[in-house]
């Protein structure tokens, strides 16, 4: 066979060549912006021409500070497709963790959204690398800095020549793209996507048995471009020819519901956060066309999930994945030999992680032992995982050589149990296990069970000290706004659901769960904060 490399300039030539007619659509903060493939298409290879007259090296780290939007696009292109490697930063970080992330990445330029410049530039005098600032201006009313480091996106793209001819990237392993994962302690760690990588990913969004983004789809990542190349779904959607709508600045439950609606989206993708917030306007919204909605980065509560079928016959598609693994490493499906069951029990299968997608291969190994674990649904270990798409090691072999066996696979840090299908129940993370006495309480368990009480907003659970079983659970509850709710009716909502050994030794009610930077529960935050937590009437642990 030829031995062809698996790279985005092919990606980008079909967009181009079948595509051009296909629009993008973004919410801006002055309105609606429309376009075509096809414009877009000439706009990446006038990008590609700017980061040769801005001096970009041939290899050089090409830094994004942005929204979800069509531009965002031009850039997940024209860095790869002319040689740079794209470096989506994450807006949400804390100015310390972007500084260290932009310097270690050494990026050369950062393109940065008008409306992000009040976070952007009072970091710009600590960026070591970075010789120019790109603004996107996307209406917002924000002084944009006299400086002469600052460009015009708009005015550099107009005085450019588009590039000609075919981009070409001969080594599929090439770096294409890279991210840094916020990590639970230390520094972030990055994790470079290759050509080769970033194209095999983008096929899994394209698969039967999961998206299955097709041309005829309409598709909004809610999910943002920062986030893991938005789970993949741009350079999925530009190889299938799907509409794409960004959302831009506006993430608001309402925005995102009005354009769901407006546009008729048939796919779409993002955190439980989000979804959360969007159900309450379900009944005030037309959203037939829609058929999936991807869901993961945390899991994805049965309540949830539920709530949606109920209210729109569309229950999430929930997927599993890191940072590490691109991130799509599995996705819940269901299985022929799941047609016959009740509605119930399909709930509860749509509620786990689900079977790895093709070329992604899975172990569960006991953490302490180093032992494989059977996949009896009942015993649990860490995930491991390895495939094409899956890291190898850290940018420049930094921040957790732990994190990688002796034999290559990535120790996820996940721990579940897998049943004979291969289907992933995810039961918790190893830092974030509560051991009792010896035994293991999965707090993602708990806090599914706390989260289906129809009172519960959110709820975190974490491990407080026991004088005796050395960790507890502690309940954080979030109580929807107007109700009310006492410890005593969380634990008898649980009694029933759960082992009695299990049931918090307190619950603890707090205005909302903290956040990382990607919207998921900040349980280091909570750790923090409850660290020295006294059950009232326990011994205190000395
Ligand atoms: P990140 O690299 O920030 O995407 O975080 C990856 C981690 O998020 C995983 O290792 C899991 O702990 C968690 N995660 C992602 N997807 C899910 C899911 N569907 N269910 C439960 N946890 C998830």
């Amino acid at each position: 066979m030829q031995d062809r490399p698996l790279a985005l300039p092919h990606v980008f030539h079909r967009a181009e060549q079948y595509f051009g007619h296909k629009p993008l659509v973004t919410a801006e903060v002055d309105g609606e912006r429309t376009t075509t493939i096809a414009e877009w298409a000439e706009r990446v290879r006038r990008l590609a021409t700017v980061l040769d007259t801005l001096d970009v090296s041939a290899d050089g780290r090409v830094g994004t500070f942005g929204w979800n939007t069509a531009r965002h696009l031009e850039l997940y292109m024209a860095a790869p497709c002319s040689g740079r490697v794209l470096h989506t930063l994450n807006i949400r970080l804390f100015p310390e963790q972007l500084v260290y992330i932009a310097n270690h990445a050494e990026d050369e330029v950062v393109f940065v959204d008008r409306s992000l410049l009040p976070l952007l530039w009072p970091l710009v005098d600590r960026f070591e690398t970075v010789r120019h600032y790109v603004v996107i201006d996307d209406g917002a009313d924000v002084p944009v800095p006299d400086d002469p480091r600052v460009h015009d996106y708009e005015a550099l793209l107009a005085a450019a020549t588009p590039f000609a001819g075919d981009f070409v990237v001969a080594d599929e392993n090439t770096a294409a793209a890279m991210c840094y994962t916020s990590g639970t302690t230390g520094n972030p760690k990055g994790v470079v996507y290759s050509h080769r990588s970033a194209v095999l990913h983008a096929l899994i969004t394209l698969i039967a048995d999961g998206a299955a983004l097709s041309e005829h789809d309409v598709v909004m990542p809610v999910v943002p471009m920062f986030h893991a190349n938005a789970w993949g779904l741009p350079y999925g959607c530009l190889l299938a020819g799907s509409s794409i709508v960004f959302p831009g600045p506006n993430m608001t439950p309402q925005a995102v519901a009005r354009l769901l609606e407006r546009h008729r989206v048939t796919v779409t993708g993002g955190v439980p956060t989000i979804w959360m917030g969007m159900l309450p306007l379900l009944a005030d919204h037309d959203l037939t066309p829609l058929r999936t909605i991807l869901c993961g980065g945390s899991a994805v509560p049965r309540a949830l999930s539920e709530s949606y079928r109920e209210a729109i016959g569309v229950p999430m598609l929930h997927a599993w994945g890191m940072t590490e693994t691109s991130p799509i490493a599995t996705m819940s499906v269901l299985r022929s030999h799941h047609a016959e069951l009740a509605e119930a029990e399909r709930a509860d299968l749509r509620a786990r992680q689900g079977q790895p997608v093709p070329l992604v291969d899975l172990r569960l190994v006991d953490p302490g032992t180093g032992e494989i674990q059977p996949w009896d649904d009942v015993t649990s270990g860490e995930i491991q995982a390895a495939g094409p798409w899956i890291a190898a090691e850290y940018y420049r072999g930094e921040g957790g050589g732990a994190q990688f066996t002796e034999d290559g696979w990535l120790r996820t840090g996940d721990v579940a149990a897998v049943d004979r299908y291969g289907s992933v129940r995810l039961v918790d993370r190893t830092k974030d296990l509560i051991k009792s006495g010896g035994e293991w309480i999965g707090s993602v368990e708990l806090e599914n069970e706390i989260m289906a009480h129809p009172k519960v907003a959110e709820a975190a659970v974490i491990a407080i000290p026991h004088e005796k079983w050395v960790e507890r659970p502690l309940a954080c509850v979030v109580v929807k706004p107007g109700e009310t709710l006492t410890a005593e009716e969380v634990i008898a909502h649980l009694e029933p659901r759960v082992a009695k050994w299990w049931l918090p030794d307190a619950v603890e009610f707090i205005d909302e769960v903290p956040k990382t930077s990607v919207g998921k529960f900040s349980k280091k935050t909570l750790r923090e904060k409850f660290g020295g937590y006294q059950v009232p009437g326990q011994t205190p642990v000395t």
